[in-house]
């Protein structure tokens, strides 16, 4: 029995909702990281420092006695000067999404007119605050993500100083993209390492593995394992972990999102550590992957943490639930080779 040990592991992209939901979700995260990069896509969209403080405090309520720090994100609108310095010390990024491009995206941006994002992306980036981006276009869907690329290169060659890292890139393009600009990084699920399109509709149509980008093609999926194990510094880990109560994942309009909280480092191990050989190696990308990448991208100082693999099979519960809240895992109720101890 082989254990791995990992310092200070990051989730860059979290969804932990609100509520009901959030109490449920949110100590799994913070039981297995250091600390995670909380989405702003609440029903209503975090816009303002009131509504940050009060989902911050909500968040560090959810985690229950948890040592894990909530990485707090705003939703991107046009914000001036003021604003931005105002709650500057506050967020670890803003996040953009196209409008209606996936859940709560409703006010998001609808005009990527490099005029009409100058101001705001200008003082980002005098103030050093990264951008977050769901590369995604209203387009076919196996495409949306790579006709986004356009709208990549724009943005990184006109704000050369500003960080952006294109959120859950699910593509070969993406990340050919990603290590041409100095400035753009990206993040990483562990479902999209491990699925494609037939997984999630080539036999029985499965909810579960439903989300948005959707998983693409095997040789996308190749892609992505090839730079997340290299060790290459511009990719991080980031779950895109979304609930969706198990009802509106299984019916007809099945909400898009992947919930793997609670076994996104197993899952990695289980992808990382392929053989003796090498095993050294691919401990330092993992590594590398679930935390220095991201310390270095965003200057942050996590709490310490370490938390011990195992190579030992783990059953995954079939469901997790409260009183008001059923969610269904990924790979809910199978069997996956390494555990938490
Ligand atoms: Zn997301």
């Amino acid at each position: 029995m082989r254990d791995i040990i990992i310092n200070q592991p990051l989730d860059m992209h979290l969804h932990l909702r609100d509520n009901d939901m959030l109490k449920l979700v949110a100590p799994f995260s913070a039981k297995s990281f250091s600390g995670g990069l909380i989405m702003p896509n609440l029903s209503t969209p975090i816009t303002n420092k009131q509504m940050l403080m009060s989902y911050k405090n909500r968040v560090l309520e959810a985690i229950d006695g948890n040592n894990f720090e909530p990485y707090m994100t705003l939703f991107y609108q046009n914000y001036d000067t003021k604003f931005l310095k105002d709650i500057q010390n506050d967020i670890t990024a803003i996040k953009l999404y196209p409008a209606g491009i996936t859940t709560n995206s409703k006010q998001g941006v609808s005009n990527f007119d490099i005029k009409e994002l100058e101001p705001t992306l200008s003082v980002m980036s005098e103030l050093d605050i990264p951008l977050c981006v769901h590369g995604e276009t209203d387009g076919f869907v196996m495409d949306r993500e790579s006709q986004f690329m356009d709208i990549y290169e724009q943005l990184a060659t006109n704000f050369p100083k500003l960080n952006i890292i294109m959120e859950h890139i699910t593509t070969k393009d993406a990340t050919k993209i990603v290590q041409k600009y100095d400035n753009l990084y990206a993040t990483i699920t562990a479902h999209h390492l491990l699925i494609t399109l037939d997984d999630v509709a080539g036999g029985f149509l499965d909810p579960h593995l439903f989300c948005k980008p959707i998983a693409k093609r095997y040789e996308d999926k190749e892609a992505l394992v090839k730079l997340a194990t290299s060790g290459n510094k511009k990719v991080m880990f980031g779950s895109d972990s979304a609930p969706h109560p198990t009802h509106k994942k299984e019916c007809c309009g099945c909400a898009a999102g992947v919930f793997t909280a609670p076994i996104a480092l197993q899952l990695l191990c289980e992808l990382f550590i392929k053989d003796e050989q090498n095993i050294n190696l691919q401990e330092q990308n993992l590594q590398k992957f679930l935390s220095s990448n991201a310390v270095d991208i965003y200057g942050l100082t996590p709490p310490n943490k370490t938390i011990t693999l195992r190579e030992k099979n783990y059953k995954v519960a079939v469901d997790y639930k409260n009183t008001t809240h059923t969610i269904t895992p990924m790979y809910g109720g199978k069997t996956i080779k390494w555990s938490i101890i």
